[in-house]
C-alpha cells in the first residue's frame, strides 16, 4: 500500500510558498505512479516542451515521515513541480480500506473527547435567540409501521414548537457538521437513527430493537418529539407533543377483516394511538394524552415479532393455527376457533315491508 499523506505534510516538506507556486501546476501533473509503494513519479509539463520528470522519495514512513525530491528542472530538488506532483497525488490515495464511514469516525472522535474532557464543560450562555430546531414527528404509516420524520421547526419565544416549517433529513451532513438548529443532545438520536437506517421512505427512519428503544426514549425526553394521529405526515392534523407516561399492559388481539378472516394485533390497555412492535421492548404512543412509554408483555420481542407476522387466517385454517401454537408455543394468545354461540340467529320468517306496483292510468 502506497505512503499516505496530508496536505499539510506537504506544505511542511516544501514550504507554503513552494506549494502556493506549485498551485498552477497540478493540473499539469501526467503519468502519476507509485513505484514501489514508497516513491511517487509524474510528469509535470513547465515551461519548456518536454516535461520535467519528477520523483518523491518518502522516509521513515512509520513516524516523522519525510521526503527527497529529484526534478529534472534547472531547480533540480524540492521545486514547485515536486510539490504540484504531491498535491496531485493527494487524490490518488487509497480510501482507507476498512470501510469506516465518515460519521462513525466523528462518532468516535466526539465520544473519546467527552471521555478524556476536564468534567469543567461550562454550558455556553444563551446569548443568541434560536428560532428554529429539530422537531421529530412519528407517523403510523399504513404499511410498514410507525416511522420517524424530521422537521426544521420554528420555535417561539417561550422555546416550544411553533410550526414544522420544513421537512429535514440531511443527517448524514448533521453528523459531520451540525447546522445550528441541531443541538447537543440531537446528536446521539441522528446517530442512532442513521447507523440503523431501516426507514422505508426516503426521508424517514424506522426503530428497531433495543437500540431503536434507547433511540426513542432519548427523542422523548428531548420534548420535541411528537406523533401523528394520522397515517400521513403530510396531512397530520396537528402533531402531538410526547412525553414520557407509564408503561401500559399489552395483549393480543384478534383483528377480524371485512373477508372475516382474522389477523393478530397488539393491543394496550387503555389503547394507544400507535404502538411500536419491532423495538425492544415495544411501545406505544397516544395521540389524545401525549404518553408515551413501554408495554408490558409477558413474551420476548422476538416470539412476538414472528407471531404478529402471521398472515390473516380464515376461521378453518384457526384451527390448525391453534393446535400448532398449542404445541410449540402454549404462552401464545389462540385464534377464536368457531364460535356457534357468538352468531346470532335470526329464527324469523321474513315478511316485506315495501311492495311496489304499476299505477294504472
Ligand atoms: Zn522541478
Amino acid at each position: 500500500m502506497p505512503v499516505s499523506y496530508t496536505r499539510k505534510q506537504v506544505t511542511d516538506w516544501l514550504g507554503a510558498h513552494t506549494v502556493a507556486k506549485a498551485h498552477d501546476y497540478v493540473n499539469a501533473v501526467s503519468d502519476l505512479r507509485w513505484i514501489r509503494n514508497d516513491t511517487l513519479g509524474g510528469l509535470v509539463q513547465g515551461t519548456r516542451p518536454r516535461p520535467y520528470d519528477v520523483r518523491v522519495y518518502f522516509h521513515d514512513i512509520d513516524e516523522d515521515m519525510w521526503v527527497e525530491s529529484e526534478c529534472t528542472c534547472p531547480v533540480g530538488s524540492y521545486c514547485k513541480h515536486a510539490a504540484a506532483l504531491l498535491v496531485a497525488g493527494l487524490a490518488h490515495l487509497p480510501q482507507p480500506v476498512s470501510g469506516v464511514r465518515q460519521e462513525l469516525v466523528t462518532w468516535l472522535e466526539g465520544f473519546r473527547a467527552a471521555r478524556t474532557a476536564p468534567v469543567t464543560r461550562s454550558k455556553k450562555p444563551a446569548t443568541t435567540k434560536t428560532t428554529h430546531a429539530l422537531a421529530y414527528v412519528i407517523a403510523n404509516l399504513y404499511r410498514g409501521g410507525p416511522e420517524i420524520f424530521l422537521y426544521k421547526a420554528r420555535v417561539g419565544t417561550d422555546g416550544r414548537i411553533r410550526a414544522f416549517d420544513d421537512p429535514w433529513d440531511n443527517v448524514e451532513n448533521a453528523l459531520v457538521k451540525p447546522p445550528k438548529f441541531v443541538v447537543e443532545e440531537d446528536l446521539p438520536i441522528l446517530r442512532g437513527l442513521w447507523l440503523d437506517r431501516s426507514g422505508k421512505y426516503a426521508g424517514s427512519f424506522g426503530l428497531q430493537g433495543t437500540t431503536g428503544a434507547t433511540v426513542l426514549e432519548r427523542l422523548i425526553a428531548t420534548g420535541r418529539a411528537f406523533v401523528s394521529p394520522m397515517a400521513s405526515p403530510m396531512h397530520s392534523g396537528e402533531p402531538c407533543a410526547l412525553h414520557a407516561g407509564s408503561s401500559l399492559h399489552g395483549k393480543i388481539a384478534w383483528h377480524s377483516l371485512p373477508d372475516t378472516r382474522v389477523r393478530p394485533v397488539l393491543q394496550t390497555e387503555p389503547p394507544a394511538t400507535v404502538l411500536l412492535t419491532a423495538t425492544q421492548p415495544c411501545w406505544y404512543l397516544d395521540a389524545q394524552s401525549g404518553e408515551a412509554g413501554p408495554i408490558d408483555l409477558p413474551w420476548s420481542a422476538m416470539q412476538l415479532g414472528e407471531f404478529l407476522a402471521m398472515p390473516s387466517i380464515t376461521l378453518d385454517e384457526a384451527a390448525l393455527v391453534g393446535k400448532v401454537l398449542q404445541e410449540v408455543a402454549p404462552d401464545l394468545p389462540l385464534p377464536p376457533a368457531h364460535d356457534v354461540a357468538r352468531v346470532q340467529v335470526i329464527d324469523a320468517t321474513p315478511t316485506p315491508r315495501l311492495s311496489l306496483d304499476t299505477r294504472t292510468t
